[in-house]
């Protein structure tokens, strides 16, 4: 039996071995191992890529979630909208800086943060608004950003899973304010252990993030502010500096696979992707929704297949988020999103041979019941 695994860090790498091991044992042979040329380099790469002025390569997308909102000086007593529906990160960062969280449903096309529900969860204590692009499909931008104007408040960009999506053709990580990305290992663009990155077309964010993320010093020794240590590894910024030039094709060839999927996938009982008309989807994951997910999570598993469920459950039923007071009905969308998803395998060295194995792996599924 085949297996196919959810992510294939192995195959990518193999695809690179040659270029990658040179580069890595250049880095330890520098012995540049904090700040330096690659990182420069890197960020200067990462935002030609995104199409940005500015870019602080940092320690993971959490901390660049953190420190984007440090720079915007959003605190104790600030009041932060935050999709119920996302990886639990993009609340943690908010709670982190002594905000307060203010959760709302998801849109059930493009399972983002409804803007219609934005607007009623705004309070005088709002700072800002954090939309995520899920699953690599960016939100409603248009209409946040119009909000955001209207209420004086600041977009705050979760990219965390979108590196390279496009919203009215403009990338994603220069729309709003500020933007934060991940590079954990399974992202579209991972490194070889957590990273991440702050980019922004605001000079005065860029110098804040900087001085923040480095001790806040600009000069050894002489702090300016309160700062952290959340640099990104040296190393890591090599390993990036190779995979970026592949970055588009990856996410065309993920493209590739999701057509592949919604094609094979027709006319069966199970919710596929929606494309919004404004957007490219990236695909960093690729959701079916079925009342069935487990059974066929248990299915393909059987069959060699690993799907995983991204994610079972919502921030508001998260016991970490019991404060909140909210509880089963809030967010429905969010919380049918978190019954019904389950995640297909998706990265880009799939063969079109693993990809028709899934697909007919699934359709057996449905065609036995
Ligand atoms: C991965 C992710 C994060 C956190 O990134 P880390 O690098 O793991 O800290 C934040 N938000 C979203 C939406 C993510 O997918």
């Amino acid at each position: 039996m085949q297996m196919i695994p959810f992510v294939d860090l192995k195959a990518q790498y193999q695809s690179l071995k040659k270029e990658m091991d040179k580069a890595i044992l250049d880095l330890v042979g520098s012995t540049q191992f904090i700040l330096g040329e690659d990182v420069t380099l890197f960020e200067q790469e990462f935002s030609k890529y995104c199409d940005v002025k500015h870019t602080v390569a940092v320690s993971s997308g959490t901390e660049a979630l953190i420190l984007a909102l440090r720079a915007l000086e959003i605190g104790p007593g600030d009041e932060v909208i935050v999709p119920a529906n996302t990886f639990i990160a993009t609340a943690l960062a908010v709670s982190y800086v002594g905000a307060t969280p203010v959760l709302v449903d998801a849109d059930d096309q493009n399972y983002n943060m409804d803007p219609e529900h934005v607007v009623r969860a705004i309070t005088p204590k709002t700072k800002a608004i954090m939309p995520v692009h899920l699953y690599g499909q960016p939100a409603d931008m248009s209409l946040l950003l119009k909000i955001a104007k209207e209420h004086k408040l600041f977009v705050v960009e979760d990219a965390c899973q979108a590196h390279g999506a496009e919203y009215k053709g403009k990338r994603v990580g220069g729309i709003g304010d500020i933007a934060a990305f991940s590079f954990y290992p399974g992202k579209n663009l991972g490194a070889y252990g957590d990273g991440g990155a702050v980019t922004t077309n605001n000079k005065k964010l860029f110098d804040r993030v900087t001085l923040l993320h480095n001790y806040g010093q600009k000069i050894k020794y002489h702090h300016l502010v309160k700062g952290t240590n959340s640099r990104l590894d040296t190393l890591q910024a090599s390993i990036l500096r190779v995979k970026l030039p592949h970055l588009d094709r990856w996410n065309s060839r993920r493209q590739e696979i999701a057509r592949m999927y919604s094609q094979g996938l027709a006319n069966l009982p199970v919710t596929l992707p929606a494309i919004d008309k404004n957007s490219t989807h990236v695909f960093h994951i690729y959701a079916i929704l079925t009342p069935k997910r487990e059974k066929l999570q248990k299915h393909l598993q059987e069959n060699g297949i690993s799907a995983q469920i991204h994610y079972p459950v919502p921030i508001h039923l998260q016991k970490a988020y019991a404060e909140l007071l909210h509880g089963k009905g809030d967010f429905p969308v969010s919380e049918y999103l978190a019954n019904h998803e389950l995640s297909l395998p998706m990265y880009a060295e799939m063969t079109d041979t693993q990809v028709q194995v899934v697909i007919n792996c699934v359709r057996d599924f449905f065609s036995e019941k």
